[in-house]
């Protein structure tokens, strides 16, 4: 098929809008899937995704489609996005791979943050964009509001919206003639040196790294050698091929195939997501656009319940970290947890995945500390360091200044909303930034906000003071002086380094105050009374007290009633497994995560 009828295109929208139903709906159209296959959502591989929705690995779909209104045959390559905040970056290299986006909107739920999110990215990658109103079977679909929506943002025409339903099967035509007519095809020159994009990477034990490669100019072979431009490293090609959906090797990939290459690569921190592929024998003098490293902006610490798995761990986070270049541990020994290590994310969710994946994949039990950002600390001799643990914070005394990184977060919400959203955002310490309406009903808010507090359950408060309507999306602005002091938590006299935490000066009483008795909810009862305080250096700002334990707790039980005992004794056990031994003390998860819930 010749360079004029391939077309590159991914699909954007805010999560549960309808992309993968979609993009299902256009691998059956296209018959790369049989029914079987068709059971599970292709694109969305891994288990973790499936079970919470999320697209988080990228992938590329090579498609043969005869359009009957040009009787010719195209070959498409569909791109896979991430759909989450904390994925923008890849989602970003992935459009770079494309001439053009499907843009999906719920016809119920019109435009969201991640829908705008995504547009800007689309639109700084200069790509065509295809409107669809997605759901339109929906009773309360109102295509016509969020028609006038893409109207008024990106100056379309009514008759360029495509009306669908991807779980229907309406509208798919249409859109496929729509990628034909358009999408421009790729422009880049064959017989011009290789520069081809490398948009996602994965690790085969068996063969190394797995690179998705877009091939913008020249081409390239097995056999051929080659070098990463970023970061110097060379490698002899060992197969390259396309996914059609199954993986399928070919001898070449020519200017604007989208597949994959293997070439022992052994570390995914060669074959950086970003990163441009060029020959050895005939180089590019100048890599494509947009290199940038990824840097986690989220740390906290992980350590295994049992010391003993302590080996475990490490080889699961180097696991992990061979899929994953934005992963990043260090070793950390904390007084009250033992040997773990601390460990950076790009964001909560990514977070939360790597720890349920050590979890699950390597079942390691992990006791994981609250998260926290990186301040600048300016000490008083005028040296700058960076703290990415709220323990190792210098004494109070040698610091003169503390900066913490801000977000320019945008909350998108209906109208009876506003007052709920500018509280919260005013109880976070954010500042007001800008206000737009979109329609009569809809408005975009702007706030400049410490990071660290949305990172303390901000989204979880949007959804619950807004039933749920409210999308969010945020960038990280730069870093601002803040008064902020570090708190010690005190259990039984003796300082917890895992519960440390950083905090503004001017909520440091009432924080103190709240975790200390949210400590004392969550901490089980003792042999014996235990003290547990807030302090700020030596001044104790909050004190509240776990009672002794009085009975065995069976005694509460009817005599007979076994099954209610056995019950209890399980819930006990089950309890046990997330318990950890600081000091004299015994203390469960959630207590390490109590810093999260206090407002
Ligand atoms: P994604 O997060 O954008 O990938 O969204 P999904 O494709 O996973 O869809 C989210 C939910 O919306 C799923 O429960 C789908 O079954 C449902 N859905 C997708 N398309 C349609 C549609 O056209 N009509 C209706 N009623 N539901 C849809
Ligand atoms: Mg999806």
């Amino acid at each position: 098929i010749k360079q004029e009828n391939v077309r590159n295109f991914s699909i954007i929208a805010h999560i549960d809008h309808g992309k993968s139903t979609l993009a299902d709906r256009i691998l059956e159209k296209t018959k790369a899937l049989t029914q079987r296959e068709m059971k599970e959502q292709f694109l969305d591989a891994m288990d973790l995704e499936r079970e919470r929705g999320i697209t988080i690995k990228l992938n590329a779909v090579q498609l043969r489609y005869s359009s009957p209104n040009k009787g010719e045959d195209y070959l498409f390559h569909l791109i896979d996005t991430p759909g989450h905040v904390d994925f923008t970056y890849e989602v970003s290299r992935s459009l770079a791979a494309c001439e053009g986006v499907i843009l999906v909107v719920d016809a119920a739920q019109g435009i969201e943050a991640q829908t705008l999110a995504n547009l800007y990215l689309a639109l700084d990658n200069d790509l065509e964009i295809i409107p669809v109103i997605n759901k339109v079977d929906l009773p309360a679909a109102d295509p016509d509001r969020v028609t006038k929506e893409l109207e008024d943002l990106i100056g379309v025409t009514k008759d360029e919206v495509i009306l669908a339903s991807a779980k229907a099967g309406k509208g798919i035509e249409e859109i496929l003639e729509a990628i034909v007519e358009r999408i421009p095809s790729p422009i880049g020159e064959p017989e011009d040196p290789l520069k081809a994009l490398i948009f996602d990477s994965l690790y085969d034990p068996y063969r190394g790294v797995i690179a998705s490669i877009a091939v913008k100019e020249g081409s390239v072979k097995v056999g051929q050698k080659i070098r990463m431009m970023q970061t110097g490293k060379e490698f002899e090609v060992n197969e390259i091929g396309v996914f059609n959906p199954k993986p399928t090797p070919k001898n070449e990939l020519t200017v604007g195939d989208v597949g994959y290459l293997t070439a022992s690569i052994k570390n995914v921190g060669d074959s950086r997501v970003g990163d441009t592929i060029t020959r050895v024998d005939n180089p590019a003098p100048v890599p494509l656009p947009g290199y940038k490293r990824l840097n986690p902006m989220v740390f906290c610490g992980l350590f295994p319940v049992d010391a003993n798995n302590y080996n475990d761990l490490r080889e699961a986070l180097e696991r992990l970290e061979l899929n994953d270049s934005s992963l990043q541990y260090e070793a950390e020994t904390s007084q009250a947890l033992g040997f773990g290590f601390r460990c950076g994310f790009l964001g909560l969710l990514h977070m939360e995945i790597i720890q349920e994946r050590i979890e699950r994949e390597f079942n390691i039990q992990l006791i994981t500390t609250a998260p926290s950002v990186i301040y600048e600390v300016v000490l008083a001799d005028g040296e700058t360091v960076t703290v990415d643990n709220p323990s190792l914070m210098p004494d109070p005394q040698s610091i003169s200044e503390v900066r913490e990184p801000f977000v320019n977060a945008t909350v998108m919400v209906p109208n009876d909303y506003v007052g709920s959203v500018m509280e919260i955002c005013q109880k976070k310490r954010g500042s007001f930034v800008d206000m737009q309406y979109l329609d009569d009903n809809r408005v975009n808010i702007t706030y400049d906000i410490p990071l660290s507090e949305i990172v303390y359950d901000f989204f979880d408060q949007l959804k619950s003071q807004t039933k749920g309507y409210a999308s969010f999306d945020y960038d990280l602005a730069g870093y601002r002086a803040s008064n902020l002091v570090k708190m010690d938590i005190w259990l039984n006299g003796d300082t917890i380094d895992a519960l440390s935490f950083i905090v503004h000066r001017d909520f440091a009483f009432d924080r103190g105050k709240a975790i200390t008795s949210k400590l004392v909810e969550l901490i089980p009862r003792q042999q014996f009374e235990v003290p547990v305080q807030a302090a700020i250096g030596n001044k104790i700002v909050a004190r509240s007290t776990i009672k002794a334990m009085r009975k065995n707790v069976l005694a509460k039980c009817y005599g007979g009633d076994i099954s209610r005992k056995r019950k209890l004794l399980e819930k006990q056990k089950e309890g046990k497994k997330r318990m950890k031994m600081v000091g004299s003390v015994e203390v469960p998860q959630e207590a390490f995560m109590a810093v999260l819930e206090m407002d």
